[in-house]
């Protein structure tokens, strides 16, 4: 068997025992990925550190160091998956079990992937005896299936994380369904707004004024307007020569609706939730809509609308991808040397990468998956192996470039 095949078999092995850990919310074996990349690193001749940053999160380090001084490229990945509804499954999902070349689990494209092509690229790069001229920084961070908060959001305020000396990010992107890779440069923002509305009350035989459902109504019909004229613009777009994805349209979606006592009493109060994902250059326009819309509800008093965001993710930074910087080149230059096909867009959701772009930290979201299906969160989500074997080789490629020169 040749060195090629040999590291491919390798690589396969380490991916499929990362997804056999169980590292799925909500309660996640950070314990057992912690010894799994422990013994990576040793594996691999790597620094390896655990950064505490409370005592259930542990965020792991694992560092190829150089003796340059220079900023330094983080290569971050998420440890924990989402939940599985099992019965939909046709493989265990936690078996990384393999059927006509597809490497099935939970993770496999969100985002264990990549976790384990960063540190492939790394072993192939080690044995070929390449010395990177920056020092590079694998990082597995806790809890980003749950919004960050608790892993990523307050890890990057940490000392340990400051000393990492980071000047370029790679995090986790999409799979792409065509043979163009998506490349993100930012995040949508996001809003989680509940919004209860008061009225009178009374028999349902008769025509009270002032109710709490005329209300909710007025709120809806403004709120599903804005989502259908987005919608009409998504669609009218798909047709021109400058089709728009789903990062740059705002999302508003009615997500709960509570309120009602019985059947023959008129509601005195409505709760509806919603959750908007914005285009980030629409962030604050997005906010002088909704209180506009407050003030426009028909009511006899203020206090009978409540607005109360539940959460909010306060405006993005993009990463600036205009202007000529050593990372903006090498990613460039390692993509064209690989034949991808490159997608600038902004990614529709929300990963980690908006806690460091705020921060100033230049961050590119970025999974190499091309002709696969979008699975992430899915039931037997997927990747197939050729894809995975292909990704490493573009991460060695990209880290090469990223630390071949400090200029
Ligand atoms: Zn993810």
């Amino acid at each position: 068997m040749n060195d090629n095949n040999n590291q491919n078999e390798i690589a396969i092995q380490r991916f499929v025992e990362y997804i056999q850990i169980t590292t799925v919310q909500p309660k996640p074996d950070y314990d057992g990925a912690l010894i799994f990349l422990k013994n990576y690193a040793q594996e691999l001749g790597l620094q390896y550190r655990v950064i505490q940053i409370d005592q259930d999160r542990p965020a792991a380090v694992l560092t190829w160091l150089s003796s340059s001084t220079d900023k330094s490229i983080l290569l971050n990945s998420h440890i924990d998956v989402v939940p599985v509804f099992e019965e939909y499954w046709i493989v265990p999902p936690f078996s990384g079990e393999i059927r006509d070349g597809k490497i099935y689990g939970r993770g496999t494209q969100d985002m264990k992937c990549v976790g384990i092509q960063y540190l492939e690229a790394i072993r192939r790069l080690k044995t070929a005896k390449y010395e990177p001229k920056r020092t590079i920084h694998c990082l597995f961070v806790p809890d980003e299936e749950l919004g960050g908060a608790t892993g990523m959001k307050i890890l990057r305020t940490l000392d340990e994380f400051k000393d990492l000396n980071v000047g370029f990010v790679l995090d986790e992107g999409l799979a792409s369904e065509t043979d163009v890779f998506q490349v993100f440069y930012g995040d949508r923002c996001g809003l989680g707004i509940e919004i209860t509305v008061k009225g009178n009350t009374g028999h349902v035989s008769r025509l009270i004024e002032n109710t709490a459902a005329e209300k909710a109504q007025f709120i809806i019909n403004e709120m599903l307007k804005y989502r259908t004229d987005e919608k009409e613009r998504f669609e009218k777009s798909q047709t021109t020569d400058k089709p728009l994805q789903l990062g740059n349209i705002t999302t508003v979606n009615l997500t709960k609706m509570n309120g009602g006592v019985q059947s023959n009493v008129v509601p005195n109060q409505y709760t509806l939730g919603f959750n908007c994902r914005i285009e980030p250059n629409n962030y604050n326009l997005f906010k002088e809509f909704l209180n506009d819309l407050i003030q426009r509800v028909p009511k006899e008093n203020n206090d009978e609308i409540i607005i109360n965001y539940v959460r909010d993710s306060g405006p993005l930074m993009l990463t600036d991808i205009e202007k000529p910087s050593w990372w903006l080149n090498s990613f460039k230059r390692a993509c064209e040397e690989m034949k991808c096909k490159l997608n600038w867009t902004i990614f529709p959701a929300a990963t980690d990468s908006r806690f460091l772009r705020n921060i100033g930290y230049p961050a590119i979201g970025f999974s190499p998956m091309i002709n696969t299906p979008i699975l992430l969160h899915d039931h037997n989500e997927y990747l197939h192996k050729d894809v995975f074997l292909h990704g490493i080789e573009i991460y060695v490629k990209l880290i090469e470039n990223l630390t071949s020169e400090t200029i």
